[in-house]
């Protein structure tokens, strides 16, 4: 608390209204919000567990609980909300979920579970719309993030295309319910609906959480800010946090907007605004306020450090992207002998991504450890869940999260009516759907072909797990996935064959680990069953979420949309090229703005050096093909970089050079 600055300090003792911070990179707004919960706590008595802090990573989630956690004494941070706004949705309908007409352990499908499912219904419903799942699937996430439901979605829509589209979002809110499941949109939609039609849950909620704090506020979207207007209520005690300049979000429904919309809904809305980075050297500084001052601005923000000046900004060109990667490996090895610094000191930024997989390849070559953040975990990819999904039946086929995953995984036929109808006498006769199945009185529920369906699907189960204890259960299982035609499927729900291969070499990767735990103590006192092998393999699921969570001496490789919020001492920005930073997609829609605003938190992360990296060529769907420099590099401040690799200002220094020869000449001539 001590080493704030006065602004700050009042940020943190303003607890009488709702306030705004509105500040530049590295000013230390993230540091209020955590000095302001000591503050809350120590000070002014408020109950960890009346508290409730949203930022918008995981990782920021959980550093930033660590922090509090230092800060207070154990017992004080007890209870203590500190969480993304996903995770406080997933608290509130976890709780609620009786009134939201969910059963207890509901799933919840991620983007590529989602993906799935909508191409699935696409496939049999629209598949001459030639439509792209993907579109589909941003399309009602935007509805959902606009709130708007089916019904209205459709009413709005605007030509064919759209009444499709609100179609498919029918059919596919219907099979979420019926699946027990919800999405990622859902998380902060159904707690706001909730909100909307039960006051007493809205004022549960509002006792419990006495104070807010948002962090990054202005990437919420307009589900995520009403849900912030409903929890704080008529009390309006609240501190949010954010800076328009790193607006990064709007492509899923992020309304930088919000910032102003503030100020209208709140009339005694307190703005406060930092202007003191803390955070880099003033040429990286100088850097970030040159290139973001390209951008039309409502809000004018100052930001000046006190720091040293720090090292010029590298542009390294390299031939192609293989040198690229490897030039970025070199440089850290390089580095960190010379100035004995540790891996985990650096990241290596980029746009999408597919860019890590190149750079991955080099820094296994140089034997660099380091950590993908943001990407898909094994266990977190949809074919491996899927066949977990498949293992976990067969060792307990009352499992009905599993087995309302993969009842349409491949495809079945087996619609939401049928499967609600099969929930409802399940839930009425309180056992498991696979039981229900089953049972005589399903008949008054469940007639003709659905039932003769399901019927079918549990028959199927039922040989399977029988086989798998009287013959080789690792063969069964392979042929299970041959059976099924899973390949097949993967192939008509993947965007390339290639894409399809690869998933279906992790599912035989899986069924691999599976054959080797079961070798590994056979024919001892330790020899394990299939029952085990499975159960052992949902738990290395669990610890490698754990795993990833752990700090370690790594490089640290994220999207430059991942880093937000995060910094380093010294950072790579890679592919500074037109069609890459800015993204081809932000230029065909002019929307360079949102690309600028990505080069700035990008530069931002940056405390001591950065370098920024592009290739001079790269295949491209198989060819060659020339590329062209960012436009941001020629943004920079000119005397504040170097470029190296024969880039720009290599030409410009050799042509000054040329120009000083023939200058002298001229001179030595006599004119
Ligand atoms: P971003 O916009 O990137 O999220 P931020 O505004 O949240 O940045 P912080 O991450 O809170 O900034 O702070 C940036 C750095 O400055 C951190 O290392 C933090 O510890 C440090 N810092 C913040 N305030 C002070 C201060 N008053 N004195 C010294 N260091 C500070
Ligand atoms: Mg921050």
């Amino acid at each position: 608390m001590s080493r704030l600055n006065p602004r700050q300090r009042e940020a943190v003792h303003y607890v009488s209204g709702p306030l705004l911070v509105l500040a530049g990179a590295g000013s230390g707004k993230t540091s209020v919000i955590t000095s302001k919960i000591v503050y809350l706590v120590e000070q002014c008595g408020i109950k960890a567990r009346n508290i409730a802090a949203l930022t918008f990573t995981n990782k920021a989630a959980r550093e930033m609980k660590e922090r509090v956690g230092k800060l207070l004494k154990g017992k004080d941070a007890k209870g203590l909300t500190v969480s993304t706004f996903h995770n406080l949705g997933l608290n509130i309908i976890r709780q609620e979920h009786k009134t939201l007409g969910y059963k207890s352990g509901f799933t919840i499908f991620d983007a590529e579970d989602a993906k799935a499912l909508i191409r699935d219904l696409m496939m049999k419903d629209h598949a001459d719309s030639g439509e792209d799942a993907a579109d589909v699937q941003m399309a009602i996430s935007n509805w959902k993030n606009d709130m708007l439901s089916p019904e209205q979605a459709a009413s709005r829509a605007k030509d064919e295309r759209e009444q499709m589209m609100a179609q498919v979002y029918k059919l596919y809110n219907r099979y979420l319910k019926a699946y027990n499941a919800v999405d990622f949109d859902d998380l902060i939609l159904l707690p706001v609906t909730l909100f909307q039609n039960s006051p007493e849950t809205l004022d549960k909620w509002q006792n419990k959480l006495r104070y807010l704090l948002v962090d990054e506020y202005q990437d919420t979207n307009i589900t995520q800010y009403e849900l912030v207007k409903m929890l704080v209520g008529v009390r309006a005690t609240f501190t949010v946090v954010g800076d328009d300049d790193q607006s990064i979000y709007s492509w899923r429904g992020a309304r930088p907007e919000n910032l102003v919309k503030l100020k209208e809904d709140f009339p005694n809305l307190n703005l406060i605004k930092l202007e003191q980075n803390y955070r880099s050297t003033r040429l990286i500084l100088n850097a970030a306020n040159k290139v973001i001052a390209n951008n039309p601005h409502v809000f004018e923000k100052a930001l000046w450090s006190d720091f040293a000046v720090g090292d010029q900004i590298r542009i390294i060109e390299c031939r192609n992207e293989d040198a690229e990667a490897e030039r970025i490996a070199g440089e850290i090895l390089n580095f960190k002998l010379k100035n004995k610094v540790d891996f985990k000191d650096f990241a290596i930024l980029y746009r999408g991504n597919h860019q890590s997989r190149l750079l991955e390849i080099k820094l296994q070559a140089f034997q660099i450890p380091y950590q993908l953040s943001g990407g898909t975990s094994f266990f977190a990819r949809s074919e491996i869940k899927d066949a977990m999904a498949y293992l976990r039946l067969l060792i307990n086929p009352e499992d009905d999260a599993a087995f309302l995953r993969i009842i349409n995984v491949p495809r079945r036929e087996i619609g939401p009516s049928t499967i609600e109808k099969l929930g409802n006498y399940a839930t009425e006769r309180d056992c498991g759907l696979y039981q229900a199945v089953d049972e005589i009185g399903l008949e008054q529920h469940l007639t003709g072909k659905g039932l003769e369906k399901v019927r079918r699907f549990t028959h199927w189960l039922r040989n399977t797990t029988r086989r798998c204890s009287q013959e080789d259960p690792v063969t069964v299982i392979k042929q299970m996935f041959t059976d099924i035609e899973y390949e097949e499927w993967l192939h008509e729900n993947s965007n390339s064959p290639l894409q399809a291969e690869r998933r279906m070499a992790n599912v035989w990767y899986l069924i691999d680990s599976l054959q080797k735990m079961l070798d590994k103590d056979k024919g001892t006192a330790d020899e394990i069953g299939i029952d085990e092998a499975v159960t052992k393999l949902v738990l290395r699921d669990m610890l490698e979420q754990q795993q990833e969570e752990e700090e370690t001496d790594k490089v640290h490789l994220m999207t430059l949309h991942a880093s937000k919020g995060l910094e380093f001492p010294h950072v790579f920005i890679m592919g500074l090229e037109e069609e890459i930073l800015p993204h081809r997609a932000s230029i065909e829609e002019n929307n360079i703005e949102e690309e600028r605003r990505l080069m700035y938190v990008g530069i931002t992360r940056a405390k001591k050096t950065l370098a920024l990296t592009y290739a001079g060529s790269r295949k491209q769907y198989g060819e060659k093909i020339e590329t062209i420099p960012s436009r941001f590099l020629d943004e920079l401040p000119e005397d504040d970089v170097v470029w190296e690799g024969g880039g720009k200002n290599d030409k410009a220094a050799n042509q000054e050079k040329g120009k000083a020869t023939l200058a002298s000449l001229k001179d030595l001539m006599g004119g």
